[in-house]
C-alpha cells in the first residue's frame, strides 16, 4: 500500500490507520464517491469536496464514483448532469466508468426500510408535519411518538400502501425506532420516508414515497462499495444516524463516514440557490459567467485546471470552517498563467502615436521574447511603422507628480523597439487629444540610446498599420461586500455595479489575429486575458481579462 508522506491531512490519517493491518479495511482498495445533486452547475466549493473525494483516492491508488444525488425528485435536468460531468473532466478528474444515479437504488431502499419494519426498527407515524415539529421536545425534554408501537403488521401493510399510492402527501412517515431523549435530534426517531406525489426525473411517477437522504445515502454508499464517505461538516450531526443505517440493515459494506469544513470564499456567495437566482434574474449573463465562481464561470474567464487544484490543495483540508480570500485564488491563477502565458501587446484605450522623423510607407520587424519566464518560447515578430497606439493614460500633456512617460519633451522606450521623445499633441475642437506626437532615436533600435542616456519608462504600444480590434471584457468583484453570503444579509443589494466594464476598439498586435477560443496571453501591463468561448470569433476578437497583474495577495505571516 503507498505510503503518504507529502501532504497528509487527517482524513489521510484515518484512512490509512483503517486500511492498515488490523484497521477495519485492511487490505482493501481505498473507494469514495463524490455525489452532487444535479440541481445546478458545479462551484468552487465543490472544487474542494473533488478535490478531496477524487484527489484522497488517487492519493492510495483507489477509486471515486460520481453518483448524482437525485434522491429529492425536485428541480433536476440533464442539462446540470451533462454540466457537472464535463467540469469533472476538465478539472482532470474521472470515474472510470464508475456513474451512477442515487435514484437507481429506490427499490432496494425501499426493501430495506421494509426490512427495519420488520425487525421492529421502523414503524409509520401519522403525526402531521405540525404535530411533529410539536412533539419533539427539546434538550431536556425526550419527543413524543404516539405511533411508536404499532404492530409490524400493521406498519408493513401502511408502509406497502403507502407506496402503492393510497394516501394524499404527509398522510403517514415511516421513522426509524432509535432514541426519543437522544441529545441528537437526528436520533428522535427520524423520518425515513414521506409521501410525495411529484414525478421524479428518472423514474417518472413509479414512485410516490421518497426515501429522505438520511436514509438514502448510506445505503447507496454501501451498496456501491464506498469504503470512506467524505463530506462536509453539516452532517457531522448527522454520522450517528448514518451508522445506526449502515449497521441495521443488511447492506454488504460499512462506510465511514468522515466530514472536513466547507470552503467560503470572500466576495462571493457559494449557494446553488443563489447562484441559480442571479442567473434567472438576469443579473448575471448564465451560469457561466464569467464573474460567477462556477466552474464554467472561472473556465470561461480563464482560470486554468492547474490553478483551481492547486488552489485546493493550498487552502488545505481542515476541520474548522475557513473563509479564503477571493485574491488567494487570483493569486493561483497568476502564478500558472506568469509561468505559462504568451506575452502579446494590446492597447485597450488607445491614442494615436506618431513618429514623426519616421519615413512614412516604412516598416520594420522586431523580434519580441514570447514569454521572459520561459525562454524555450522563443520571439515572435512584432512590426514598426510612422503610426502607432499607445495607452492614452501613458501620455500627459502636464506632468504631474512622479509621472516618467510621454509628456513633451520626455523620453520613453517602446517595449522592443526605439527609444522616443515626445514633442506634443494635436486635439480636436473639444480639446480632446487625437494624436501625441514624438521623434525616435534610430541609434536605440531594440534597446538603450547609444549615448548612454537613461530612459525611465516602458510602454506597450501597437503597429496601427498592422493590428487588429478587440473588445475587451474587464471584470471586478460581482460583489463589492467581503460577505455577500452571510446569513440574514440581501445578498442582491451587495452586487457591485461596477463588475463588468466593456471597451470597444482595442488594438491588439498582429500575432493574435488567429487567436482561438479559450487562448490565454499576458498582455503588456495589463494583466492576463483569456479569448471569450462564446463570443470570440476570428474578425470578432473579445477577451475576458482573467486577473490583473497586480497582487493583492498578502500571505498571512
Ligand atoms: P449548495 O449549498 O451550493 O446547494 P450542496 O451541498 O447542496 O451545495 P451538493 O450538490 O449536494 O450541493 O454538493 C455535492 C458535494 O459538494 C457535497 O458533498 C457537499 O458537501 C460538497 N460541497 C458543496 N459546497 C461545498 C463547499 N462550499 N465546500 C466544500 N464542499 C462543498
Ligand atoms: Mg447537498
Amino acid at each position: 500500500m503507498a505510503e503518504i508522506t507529502e501532504s497528509r491531512n487527517f482524513i489521510d490519517a484515518f484512512i490509512q490507520e483503517d486500511i492498515a493491518e488490523g484497521g477495519q479495511y485492511a487490505g482493501q482498495t481505498v473507494h469514495t464517491r463524490f455525489p452532487p445533486e444535479p440541481n445546478g452547475y458545479l462551484h468552487i466549493g465543490h472544487c474542494k469536496a473533488l478535490t478531496i473525494d477524487f484527489g484522497t483516492a488517487e492519493k492510495f491508488g483507489g477509486i471515486c464514483n460520481l453518483r448524482m444525488d437525485d434522491t429529492n425528485p425536485a428541480k433536476e435536468d440533464t442539462e446540470y448532469v451533462e454540466a457537472i460531468q464535463e467540469d469533472i473532466h476538465w478539472l482532470g478528474f474521472d470515474w472510470g466508468g464508475r456513474f451512477f444515479y442515487g435514484s437507481d437504488y429506490f427499490e432496494q431502499t425501499y426493501q430495506y426500510a421494509e426490512e427495519l419494519i420488520q425487525k421492529g426498527l421502523a414503524y409509520v407515524c401519522e403525526l402531521t408535519p405540525e404535530q411533529f415539529k410539536e412533539y419533539r421536545g427539546d434538550p431536556s425534554t425526550p419527543a413524543v411518538s404516539p405511533y411508536r408501537d404499532r404492530p409490524i403488521a400493521e406498519s408493513l401493510d401502511l408502509f406497502r400502501r403507502m407506496r402503492a399510492g393510497e394516501f394524499p402527501d404527509n398522510r403517514y412517515t415511516l421513522r426509524a425506532k432509535i432514541d426519543l431523549a437522544s441529545g441528537n435530534f437526528n436520533m428522535r426517531d427520524p423520518v425515513l420516508y414521506r409521501i410525495r406525489h411529484v414525478e421524479h426525473h428518472r423514474q417518472g411517477t413509479k414512485w410516490c414515497i421518497y426515501p429522505m437522504y438520511d436514509f438514502a445515502h448510506p445505503i447507496q454508499d454501501a451498496l456501491e462499495g464506498i469504503t470512506h464517505s467524505l463530506c462536509s461538516l453539516e452532517f457531522e450531526n448527522h454520522r450517528p444516524l448514518y451508522n445506526w443505517v449502515v449497521e441495521h440493515v443488511s447492506v454488504p459494506h460499512r462506510p465511514r463516514q468522515i466530514e472536513f469544513a466547507r470552503l467560503g470564499i470572500d466576495h462571493t456567495v457559494l449557494s446553488k440557490r443563489k447562484l441559480r437566482q442571479l442567473v434567472e434574474e438576469g443579473r448575471v449573463s448564465g451560469w457561466d459567467d464569467p464573474r460567477m465562481p462556477t466552474l464554467c464561470g472561472l473556465r470561461r474567464r480563464g482560470y486554468t485546471p492547474a490553478s483551481i487544484r492547486n488552489f485546493c490543495e493550498r487552502v488545505g483540508v481542515a476541520k474548522a470552517p475557513n473563509t479564503v480570500e477571493y485574491a488567494f485564488l487570483e493569486h493561483c491563477l497568476r502564478e500558472d498563467l506568469n509561468a505559462h502565458a504568451q506575452r502579446v501587446m494590446a492597447v485597450l484605450n488607445p491614442v494615436k502615436l506618431t513618429v514623426t522623423n519616421y519615413p512614412e510607407g516604412q516598416s520594420e520587424v522586431f523580434q519580441v521574447e514570447n514569454n521572459p519566464v520561459d525562454p524555450a518560447s522563443g520571439t515572435r515578430p512584432v512590426t514598426f511603422s510612422r503610426t502607432l497606439w499607445i495607452e492614452r493614460e501613458d501620455f500627459m500633456e502636464q506632468k504631474v507628480g512622479k509621472f516618467f512617460r510621454l509628456f513633451p519633451g520626455n523620453e520613453v522606450r517602446l517595449k522592443g523597439a526605439y527609444v522616443v521623445k515626445c514633442t506634443g499633441c494635436i486635439k480636436d475642437e473639444t480639446g480632446r487629444i487625437t494624436e501625441v506626437l514624438c521623434t525616435y532615436d534610430p541609434d536605440s533600435r531594440g534597446g538603450d540610446p547609444a549615448d548612454g542616456r537613461k530612459v525611465k519608462s516602458t510602454i506597450h504600444w501597437v503597429d496601427a498599420a498592422n493590428c487588429y480590434d478587440a473588445e475587451v471584457r474587464l471584470y471586478e468583484n460581482l460583489f463589492d461586500d467581503p460577505d455577500p453570503d452571510a446569513a440574514g444579509k440581501d445578498f442582491l443589494a451587495c452586487l457591485n455595479p461596477h463588475s463588468l466594464e466593456i471597451r470597444q476598439g482595442c488594438k491588439v498586435e498582429a500575432a493574435l489575429a488567429h487567436t482561438k477560443p479559450a487562448d490565454r496571453f499576458q498582455f503588456l501591463r495589463q494583466g492576463y486575458f483569456c479569448a471569450d468561448v462564446r463570443d470570440s470569433a476570428p474578425g470578432h476578437l473579445v477577451f475576458n481579462r482573467a486577473v490583473s497583474l497586480k497582487d493583492s495577495y498578502k500571505p498571512a505571516k
